[in-house]
């Protein structure tokens, strides 16, 4: 997905699990960072409107029934947790890789618990074949639905094009899916880092040639 009209946060991730991890700028492993996205059940609401984890329909339900602070910590544990065990598996190759076994546990408990509200039902419109579906008790939709979208990026998506947005070359360490042809894919969105650091190079080796010669 591109970068959509809210200009106050970019959707680049090209999963939901990975938009998630990249509602706090920058990702930096270990730091705290300079903005935080969700820092209300409100904003948590309207961002899972924004990335369609809820219909607006649903939200006003959701809205008044819901405990919003029990909900959005939960969806941040999830976050985090997602995270790093997505920083593991990039950092597989060459990186330290920090311990993610208790992150691996947080988000199979609560995908546990989200199946646990969960339901078994045959759609009317294929009878034949069975679903489970989750995230249907609007109190918890939010998470249910999120750990969900966390535990199907871990086991379906093709972690091999999984990047990060280079922080070491002045980039965000946003995570996202490299879906190019070339799977040549460097920024997490050209139009931000990408541009913001070539402008930022360009800057300074202005400014070098501009030094008087010693
Ligand atoms: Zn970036």
């Amino acid at each position: 997905m591109e970068a959509t009209d809210n200009p106050a946060l970019r959707i680049v991730g090209g999963h939901t699990g990975l938009d998630l991890v990249n509602t706090v700028e920058p990702r930096v492993p270990g730091a705290e960072p300079e903005k935080e996205h969700l820092n209300t059940p409100e904003e948590l609401l309207e961002w899972a409107v924004r990335t369609r984890v809820v219909e607006p329909v649903e939200a006003r339900e959701i809205q008044l029934v819901w405990q919003g602070e029990a909900a959005l910590a939960a969806v941040l544990a999830i976050r985090e947790a997602l995270y790093a065990v997505l920083l593991a598996r990039l950092n597989e190759e060459g990186g330290p890789i920090l311990p993610y076994q208790p992150a691996l546990e947080q988000l199979g408990t609560r995908y546990a618990a989200a199946v646990a509200r969960g339901s078994l039902t045959l759609p009317p419109d294929s009878p034949k074949i069975g679903r489970l579906r989750l995230g249907d008790v609007a109190a918890f939709a939010v998470q249910d639905r999120l750990a969900a979208i966390a535990v199907d990026l871990l086991t379906r998506e093709n972690i091999e094009d999984l990047r990060q947005c280079p922080l070491d070359e002045g980039g965000c360490g946003w995570l996202f899916l490299d879906r190019s042809r070339n799977h040549s894919r460097r920024w997490c969105a050209m139009a931000d880092c990408g541009t913001r650091v070539k402008a930022r190079r360009l800057t300074v080796k202005r400014r070098g040639r501009q030094l008087p010669p010693n």
